[in-house]
């Protein structure tokens, strides 16, 4: 009975595990010891070359990290000391997945898991199929009630991310982290059907360049009006990444956003960090007085040498896209936009969506000379 589990095991991992991503999951925590609660579906639980036995309704492993081994208990009875942890889902499954040390919500995720030791560190990844991944990605990224169209889109760009980057955590025994690093990946399983949907009915779609190559899909929450120039936040422009004004989103939620800092503050930063020419009187007068009306790179004046992307991060301003003027004792920001700019504007396109634009005509919108293709048919 043993040996025909194994096979089975084996053909699990022969057939199916070759078309699944391979995410590590909580990596933003240092998980010492964590259980793994049925939820939906069977699973059978195999440890080094040893059958452990199945899980379903009621029961649980947990996990501990000990002296870089996993010890493991079944139903809170210890079945010894492993290098490795596999949990299978029996056709479609779910499990609720806890954190104890240290302590972190419990999250839910779908088919497959693989428990080791990478580096001295629990190394838990999540062997998940591109759709359960993909609903998980858009759910992590914002809440539901959005426009199906603009979860299509989304669903295209974080494929694209997926393919593009499947290998970048290889090293740390898995693809992709569940971080902002790669893609937040935080499942509660409480997402919308019109996620699944959007998953399903774009299913292969990727975003791809001039020469079929998969292309690095940025965006950000609102870009003010004018998509921002991938050289003003990196240095380095993006072939398909290019500056224009976009009239979708003017109107939304984050559009305009204003702040007031200290005069003294604002002139100390710029004097000391750049040595701003405050002893030239003409110069002096300019320093709270900056008209910003298309994007640009820097305050004032290139010569100058103050990037925006600096005075945004040091003054933790919601974009680079401000203007300024003196008003008693404070420098008043008047600003457009929320997030860095780049590539597709959430807002921008979740009003096109409203607007009755399709999910190709969203994306090919907002990157430069890309098409929506097929995966398969790269
Ligand atoms: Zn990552
Ligand atoms: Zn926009």
């Amino acid at each position: 009975m043993h040996r025909l589990i194994v096979i089975f095991f084996l053909l699990m991992f022969f057939s199916g595990f070759g078309q699944e991503q391979s995410i590590g999951i909580l990596r933003d925590h240092k998980v010492k010891r964590i259980t793994f609660s049925h939820h939906l579906g069977k699973y059978s639980v195999q440890a080094d070359a040893s059958t452990i036995g199945t899980l379903s309704s009621q029961q649980f492993v947990e996990v501990e990290l000990v002296n870089g081994k996993l010890s493991l208990k079944y139903n809170t009875v210890p079945q010894g000391s492993f290098s490795r942890i596999t949990i299978v889902a029996n056709g479609n499954g779910t499990l609720a997945i806890k954190s104890k040390v240290p302590s972190v919500r419990e999250r839910k995720y779908q088919d497959h898991f693989h428990i080791s030791v990478v580096g001295g560190r629990m190394t838990i990844v999540n062997k998940v199929s591109m759709e359960n991944y993909l609903c998980g990605v858009i759910e992590s990224e914002g809440g539901g009630g959005r426009h199906a169209e603009y979860y299509k889109v989304q669903a295209v760009m974080s494929r694209t991310y997926a393919f593009k980057n499947k290998s970048r955590h290889k090293k740390e025994g898995f693809g992709l982290c569940d971080g902002v690093h790669c893609q937040a990946y935080h499942n509660m399983l409480r997402y919308t059907p019109e996620i699944r949907t959007a998953v399903r009915e774009t299913k292969g779609d990727v975003l791809v360049d001039a020469k079929k190559r998969l292309v690095t899909t940025y965006f950000s929450a609102n870009c003010g009006g004018e998509v921002c120039d991938a050289s003003h936040v990196w240095n380095n422009s993006v072939d398909h990444v290019k500056p224009f004004i976009d009239t979708f989103c003017i109107h939304t939620r984050q559009a305009t956003w204003t702040k007031r800092i200290p005069q003294w503050e604002f002139r100390n930063f710029l004097v000391k960090q750049y040595g701003y020419p405050i002893q030239d009187s003409v110069m002096a007068n300019r320093i709270y007085t900056f008209k910003q009306e298309n994007r640009k790179a820097f305050y004032i004046h290139p010569s100058l040498g103050i990037p925006l992307r600096d005075l945004r991060k040091k003054f933790r301003l919601k974009s680079t896209f401000f203007s300024t003027h003196p008003e008693g004792s404070e420098v008043v920001l008047e600003g457009r936009g929320f997030g860095h700019g780049v590539g597709l504007c959430q807002e921008g396109a979740m009003n096109m969506a409203r607007n009755k634009f399709s999910y190709k005509q969203i994306a090919e919108f907002y990157f430069n000379g890309v098409r929506v293709k097929k995966y398969s048919k790269l």
